[in-house]
């Protein structure tokens, strides 16, 4: 088989199962490995350390498929696949829920494969070399989980481009049924749009936090800032909130949202198209108050280089939603930023709770639910925290 030799000593992070052979630790490549090839990586000394998939365009240059000798091929994707599948089954409760993540790369022991379940449709994603090169098994074998019958690809993330693949996406397998298909969530039905939704078409990563949402609502006058679809809006509407207004820029996606609200028979939902930015600039201006706020915001730091920047943008964003607050109110506020730590993140939010002139506590810490595990040996994998945030009083420079 073909071989990355390692230089001295870089087989450290290997020997912790970490999943990931940069560049620069290899010293040189035996054979002529193509782009998805499976190849040994061994140390300086020639001991096997793992089986890879070979990435030749990439930083990334190798990603651990397994740490013994064993042969990738299609028995090997049907047991991971299998195995994901069984886990995900542990906890769901496919009457109220039919919408989780059922492969999450990495730590699944999967790199590059990402699938999601949006009831009989499996969405895939392939970001690597390895996982584009082995597409016919993936999809075979999500065809053999029960309850799969089709599979779609959106494999246009951009992350593909650093592999040098070009985009993918749309049906696959199955039988050809329209690209919008209706899911339920704790018992909350929303349309997906498998076409041209954004990442495989909803954010299940936040489906407990909207859970959490719709325990909190009751009563409340709730702002759902960058809403999608309307996940944690209708949550809120469910919960009993004593109105909600939903803000998002997308047109497309607060059209979807109208269209779930009618779905489930609620109604009353404020749907405003704009910039958060601005919008909570005019609501602090107007002197509008809310008493739960959940901030949901794009990545905004994708890579490690633009964390200075998000931080300011998520000070702000927070900072504005905290003046917003009646005193006892509730922000639940998100970062799904990978380079933006959990630690970062907390500072973040305690910054701009201080030049909002409010006291405030951390009543929760919210992340991805169980369908988005992180691997202990790949802490990469955990990029969304959130915060339930008290306000309890004012400050003296408030
Ligand atoms: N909370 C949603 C997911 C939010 S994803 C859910 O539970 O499904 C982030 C959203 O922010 C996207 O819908 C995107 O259209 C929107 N967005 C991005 N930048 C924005 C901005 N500056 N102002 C308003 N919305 C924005």
């Amino acid at each position: 088989m073909n071989k990355l030799i390692l230089k001295p000593g870089r087989e450290k992070s290997l020997k912790r199962r970490h999943p990931w052979v940069f560049s620069g630790a290899v010293a040189k490549v035996q054979g002529k490995p193509d782009a998805g090839d499976t190849v040994e990586v061994r140390s300086a000394a020639g001991e096997l350390l793992a089986v890879a998939a070979y990435s030749p365009e990439s930083q990334i240059v190798a990603r651990v498929w397994d740490w013994t000798e064993r042969a990738i091929d299609r028995a090997f994707f049907d047991e991971r696949i299998a195995r994901a599948a069984a886990q995900r089954r542990q906890y769901l409760d496919g009457a109220a829920t039919d919408a989780y993540r059922l492969l999450h790369g990495e730590s699944d022991g999967l790199p590059g494969v990402v699938a999601d379940r949006y009831g009989e449709t499996a969405v895939v994603q392939l970001t690597s070399a390895g996982a584009d090169r082995w597409r016919d098994a993936i999809v075979d074998a999500l065809l053999q989980v029960e309850g799969v019958r089709r599979v779609w690809e959106r494999s246009d993330a951009e992350v593909r481009a650093l592999e040098g693949l070009p985009p993918t996406t749309g049906p696959l397998r199955g039988p050809h049924e329209p690209a919008r298909i209706a899911v339920s969530e704790h018992g909350i039905r929303f349309e997906v749009d498998l076409a041209r939704g954004h990442k495989t078409g909803f954010y299940l990563d936040q489906r407990e936090n909207r859970l959490r949402t719709r325990g909190l609502a009751r009563g409340r006058d709730v702002l759902d800032g960058f809403c999608y679809t309307g996940g944690f809006a209708l949550n809120a509407a469910a919960g009993g909130a004593r109105s909600v207004l939903a803000l998002d820029s997308s047109a497309e996606a607060l059209g979807l949202g109208r269209a779930n609200e009618q779905l489930n028979g609620l109604s009353g939902v404020d749907w405003v198209g704009g910039d958060v930015f601005q919008m909570l600039r005019q609501f602090r201006d107007r002197g509008r108050q809310f008493d739960l706020i959940t901030l949901d915001p794009p990545k905004f730091a994708p890579t490690a280089a633009h964390v200075p920047k998000a931080a300011r943008a998520y000070k702000d964003i927070n900072l504005l939603a905290f003046k917003l607050l009646r005193p006892g109110g509730l922000l639940m506020t998100f970062s799904c930023s990978g380079g933006v730590s959990a630690d970062l993140f907390q500072k973040i939010i305690a910054g701009a709770a201080l030049d909002a002139g409010v006291e405030a506590q951390i009543t929760e810490r919210l992340g991805a639910g169980p369908d988005h595990p992180v691997a202990l040996n790949f802490p990469e994998g955990e990029y969304l925290k959130g915060l339930v945030c008290r306000v309890s009083g004012q400050t003296s420079q408030g």
